[in-house]
């Protein structure tokens, strides 16, 4: 049985512990902040609670689930004997780069460093440590129990056998990988925050409605979700991140974060997180904004 840390429980973090302790795997999930902590186990219990609740999952279920996961606010409990380290903080590479360095002094010297990294170039992760050739991006998507895919990033100096592994990893966690190499923005967040962007742009010079520009691309192009909803879904902060990153190493202002977008997430609208984004969430949705 594997044994896995999470580091970071927001909502990337508190889905990918929660994937790992329902496929068997001794779980530990660690937070910085004991608020965050308890906000990502409540988020995972409230899931389970739903998945009961629709009669998806059975109650000898969750109970097999729940004595896997740990909630840790020590790192190096957290750490102590993991094969698999996966790191979901904030997307700031100097913070990324200072955890590692902390994970590398307290977990064992095989163990698997990865990163959920969105967009931030791996090799520039890795670098923060001494074996670079242990460390690779393991990009889930959010909402991780739901989402199928897992993008695998391979910097120059992983090994092979970290490579493999992960894959394996990701196939035991029922996910479908792709490997790709460690470009910027990678090959989802890449397209991904651009078609957010310029959806943003267009809401921004009054092109149509936020409505209308998701179910533009819905229903004429057969995405499941409209961009605008899906960045609220993700969290503005997020993505603009992402889009500052990729303006920054391709040294290309064209991807930088629309000012509207930044002004959303400079005044805390972070999107359905924190209730209001492009859109307004409640309990019972989504609906337009008029102030926009
Ligand atoms: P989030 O803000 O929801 O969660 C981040 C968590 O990290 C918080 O709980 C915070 O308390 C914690 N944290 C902050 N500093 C820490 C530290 N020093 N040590 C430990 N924990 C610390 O963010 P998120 O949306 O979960 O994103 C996390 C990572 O996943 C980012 O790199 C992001 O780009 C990536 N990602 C996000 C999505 C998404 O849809 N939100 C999708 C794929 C990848």
């Amino acid at each position: 049985m594997r044994i896995v840390a999470v580091v970071g429980s927001g909502t990337m973090g508190s889905g990918i512990a929660q994937v790992c302790a329902q496929t068997g795997w001794k779980t530990r999930l660690y937070d910085a902040f004991p608020d965050s902590l308890e906000k990502g186990m409540n988020s995972i219990g409230e899931f389970w609670k739903g998945g009961i609740a629709r009669g998806k999952n059975t109650e000898e279920q969750i109970n097999e689930w729940s004595s896997k996961l740990i909630a840790c606010e020590n790192l190096e409990e957290a750490l102590s004997g993991v094969d698999l380290v996966i790191e979901a903080v904030p997307e700031k590479i100097d913070l990324k780069r200072s955890i590692f360095q902390k994970i590398e002094e307290l977990a064992p010297e095989n163990a698997i460093l990865a990163t959920n990294t969105s967009g931030l170039r791996i090799s520039e992760i890795a670098s923060a440590v001494k074996n670079p050739e242990r460390v690779i991006g393991m990009h889930f998507f959010n909402p991780v129990p739901v989402m199928k895919l897992l993008e695998v990033i391979k910097h120059d100096l992983s090994s092979d056998g970290t490579i493999n592994q992960v894959i394996q990893i990701g196939r035991e966690m029922g996910k479908t990988t792709i490997v790709v190499r460690d470009v910027p923005g990678f090959a989802t967040s890449r397209l991904g925050v651009v078609l957010g962007n310029e959806a943003i742009r267009m809401l921004a010079e009054g092109v149509a409605s936020a409505n209308d520009i998701d179910t533009a691309m819905k229903l004429g192009y057969r995405h499941p979700m409209g961009p605008l909803e899906l960045s609220d879904l993700v969290g503005l902060d997020v993505r603009r991140d992402i889009l500052n990153n990729l303006a920054d190493s391709f040294d290309d202002p064209s991807y930088l974060p629309h000012p509207l977008l930044v002004r959303l997430v400079e005044s805390g609208e972070l999107g359905k997180k924190t209730g209001r984004g492009i859109y307004n969430w409640s309990k019972d949705g989504k609906s337009e904004r008029e102030d926009l």
